[in-house]
């Protein structure tokens, strides 16, 4: 099933402990469209300004990535964000974010971006989410990101916007401030606990909490499942490796759309999602995924299941 994906198209300033890149290509949904491209066919819709090239789009044009819905606008410059990570490159500092064409961008889709049965809304202002979901009212798979400045600065509309998707995947310590619960679990279930603001049987039914390097967990309403990161020994950018992570996830669930949406299919989108991630974060900004291979992910799944499989008979305890 196609998808559409609607978020930051972006330059990135990113400095790591091991080096740094000026305007590199970024962005939210690029991150996702080069993920998700292994699996389907992906259309992004976002704007970009008069300083974003040729060079960038056929990036993901190299990917069969539909770029017909990136609005390019007059005059415009594109979304910048820079950052910098310390030595845990867990935690980042945002030292500087420009909108640009993001100020006062109007979802604007096509008939072919609109006909998508899937849809990621990434990690942009929640009334957008919205507008751009609106437009898909038959999609039949629905995630959204988002970010800790929008639960501080535009809660309700994020938490109407969680009503009416199918998954939502945030960060752990986003989770937790968005419920005020500390524990994870159930925070989860809290968020999953919220009715469809539509009143439809269909709704919220998964939630994934991204760790960072300790992984990621799935929490349904009937189930558990973890995973933790690829254990990589260098690890130079995490930029994007959510989104990444987002477009292994989606872009496995859209390429199986005869299954049912089972238990045992979103733990193999995990390990997905899990293996893109992984790769993302093995260099600068979109520099591994752009030259990455179907095998090179076949093989790193292989990886992954082994690292997290044991057997044997249980041990007859003492007490
Ligand atoms: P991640 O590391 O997965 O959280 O994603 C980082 C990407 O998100 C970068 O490429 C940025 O360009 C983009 N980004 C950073 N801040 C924002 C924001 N406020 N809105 C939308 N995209 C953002």
């Amino acid at each position: 099933m196609p998808i559409t994906v609607v978020g930051s198209i972006a330059f990135d300033t990113v400095k790591t402990p091991f080096g740094e890149r000026e305007r590199m290509l970024g962005g939210a949904a690029v991150h996702f469209a080069l993920a998700a491209s292994f699996f389907e066919e992906v259309r992004v819709v976002g704007p970009v300004g008069e300083d974003f090239g040729d060079a960038e789009l056929d990036v993901m044009r190299r990917r069969g990535v539909d770029v017909s819905d990136v609005e390019r606008v007059a005059g415009g410059r594109t979304f910048f964000w820079q950052g910098e990570y310390g030595w845990d490159l867990n935690s980042r500092e945002t030292l500087d974010t420009q909108l640009g064409v993001f100020e006062g961008f109007q979802p604007k889709l096509s008939e072919r971006s609109r006909s998508s049965d899937v849809l990621f809304l990434a990690n942009i202002q929640p009334d957008l989410q919205r507008e751009v979901r609106a437009q898909l009212p038959d999609a039949r798979f629905v995630a959204l990101d988002s970010m800790n400045l929008w639960i501080d600065i535009a809660r309700d509309s994020l938490v109407s916007a969680i009503g009416d998707v199918d998954c939502v995947i945030l960060n752990d310590a986003e989770l937790r401030q968005l419920t005020g619960k500390p524990n994870l679990v159930s925070a989860a279930r809290e968020v999953l606990s919220w009715a469809p603001s539509s009143g439809e049987a269909r709704g919220l039914s998964v939630v994934v909490a991204k760790q960072g390097e300790y992984g990621a967990a799935l929490i349904t309403r009937e189930s558990f499942f973890a995973l933790p990161a690829y254990p990589l020994e260098t690890v130079i950018d995490p930029t994007g490796a959510g989104d990444s992570f987002a477009g292994g996830l989606v872009g496995y669930i859209a390429a199986h759309p005869l299954e049912e949406r089972s238990d045992g299919l979103l733990r193999r989108a995990m390990a997905h999602a899990t293996a893109l991630a992984s790769f993302n974060v093995e260099e600068f900004g979109t520099e591994r995924i752009e030259r990455l291979t179907g095998d090179e992910i076949v093989e790193r799944i292989k990886e992954l299941r082994a690292i997290t499989q044991f057997s044997g008979p249980p041990l007859q305890l003492r007490y």
